[in-house]
């Protein structure tokens, strides 16, 4: 079998690097609200196309990825469930211990409580109160019905309350604050984002787990068992420190997409995601050099890899044969084309990261090497890589960068606004 080495390394905007790095408009970095809040006067006020919202908004977290068959749900204190459609209190009580919640011949049932056929809400009279598994929820918990006697949890909750749990779940509270605080931005203008696009009849707007942004609610148990927090007051106050501070282009919101390590370059958006908007560009960063993902290896059995690449293919409804090449699609990132005694696919190098993602691949950035009887895959980074890199921040913000400038770095041509609300 011949085996032709292949990069899919590419970092092209190198250019990006000479007005960027420019450290003299460095400001200090400031720990207050209002002198946050006056560096961002500094920049034009914007009014967004979508209007600026006068309250806050309540934000839908899908808690489960999809609906399911049943979960645990448990209150600490007095609540109601009430019909969502038409907000009659069901039941009321002091105390709910776990219980299963399903779809029966009645509708949702807790336990051996019947709701009927619609949606229910559960609201607590003093949250966080609200169990779902292992998770404890500030707001409120909707339960819907879905196909196939499944139901799906979702927790509506004010937005800024939501994101001071994203910020932890997202980047360790050991991170400069001015990464965090470019965190809370970029969070807060995705979701945002996420709640533009999402119909208002719909029972979400995102979902707590990296297929939108990470949500470990206020607490939560681990693995073993153990109480840890899903928020703390070093997010709350970074939270609070950029209230309602969004990113915006040509004065709208955008998909401000980001991710853990891109490993030397951010990734054009446009290669990755089909609503990239022009500020997801590739920009040059090693500032990440100091995570442990920034560069890596894995070594896979030829004979594995060739099963795992034809996995992918019967993903994308394609038949491989016997691989005899694998080569690099130069003008997209990651995208790679297999031959096979009959002809050849080509499989994104997201896609062939799904089906490796348990050997390590951690990026859709890699090299292949052909090494005795192995492939030796050499990478770059964690994630998607596409926006600002959180392990970049990190290192940006030990220079001394503020979360605006670190901001604009990673989406140029982007700029702060204010969405509207106090
Ligand atoms: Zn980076």
């Amino acid at each position: 079998m011949a085996w032709s080495v292949v990069s899919l390394l590419g970092c092209l905007v190198l250019i990006w690097a000479i007005p960027w790095l420019d450290l003299r408009r460095s400001r200090p970095q400031t720990n207050s609200r209002d002198s946050f809040r006056e560096n961002l006067s500094e920049r034009p006020t914007l009014r967004l196309r979508s209007g600026l919202v006068s309250v806050e908004p309540q934000i839908r977290v899908g808690l489960k990825e999809s609906p399911v068959a049943a979960f645990n749900l448990s209150v600490s204190g007095p609540f109601q469930v009430c019909d969502l459609t038409t907000g009659r209190v069901l039941w009321q009580a002091k105390l709910l211990h776990s219980c299963r919640v399903f779809v029966g011949d009645g509708g949702i049932e807790f336990g051996d409580r019947r709701f009927g056929t619609g949606a229910v809400e559960v609201i607590a009279t003093t949250p966080p109160a609200i169990w779902v598994d292992q998770t404890l929820y500030r707001g409120v918990v909707r339960i819907s019905p879905a196909a196939g006697r499944r139901v799906l949890p979702v927790n509506v909750l004010p937005l800024e309350q939501y994101l001071a749990s994203v910020v932890d779940s997202e980047m360790p509270a050991s991170f400069p604050e001015e990464a965090r605080r470019a965190q809370a931005i970029v969070a807060r203008t995705y979701a945002l984002y996420q709640q533009s696009r999402s119909s208002a009849g719909g029972a979400l707007d995102l979902y707590a787990s990296t297929r939108s942004q990470k949500y470990r609610g206020f607490q939560y148990r681990d693995d073993k068992g153990r109480l840890l927090a899903g928020e703390s007051a070093s997010s709350r106050a970074t939270v609070e420190a950029t209230r309602g501070v969004i990113g915006t282009y040509c004065e709208d919101l955008f998909c401000a997409y980001y991710g853990a390590v891109c490993g030397g370059c951010t990734v054009d958006g446009q290669a990755v995601f089909a609503d990239a908007a022009p500020p997801l560009q590739s920009v040059p960063c090693d500032h990440c050099r100091e995570a442990r993902l920034y560069r890596w290896q894995i070594r896979v059995s030829r004979k594995e890899a060739e099963e795992l690449f034809r996995k992918a293919a019967r993903r994308k409804g394609k038949t491989l044969g016997t691989l005899r090449t694998i080569q690099l699609v130069r003008d997209k990132v990651g995208d790679c084309r297999l031959r096979d005694e009959r002809g050849e696919i080509e499989l994104t190098g997201a896609e062939i990261r799904q089906v490796f993602s348990n050997k390590g691949l951690s990026s859709p950035r890699f090299t292949i090497r052909e090494q005795g009887t192995d492939l030796l895959f050499e990478g770059q980074g964690h994630g998607h890589g596409v926006g600002l890199c959180q392990w970049g921040a990190r290192g940006l913000a030990q220079k001394g960068w503020s979360a605006q400038r670190i901001f604009t770095y990673y989406y140029p041509g982007a700029k702060l606004a204010d969405a509207g609300y106090r």
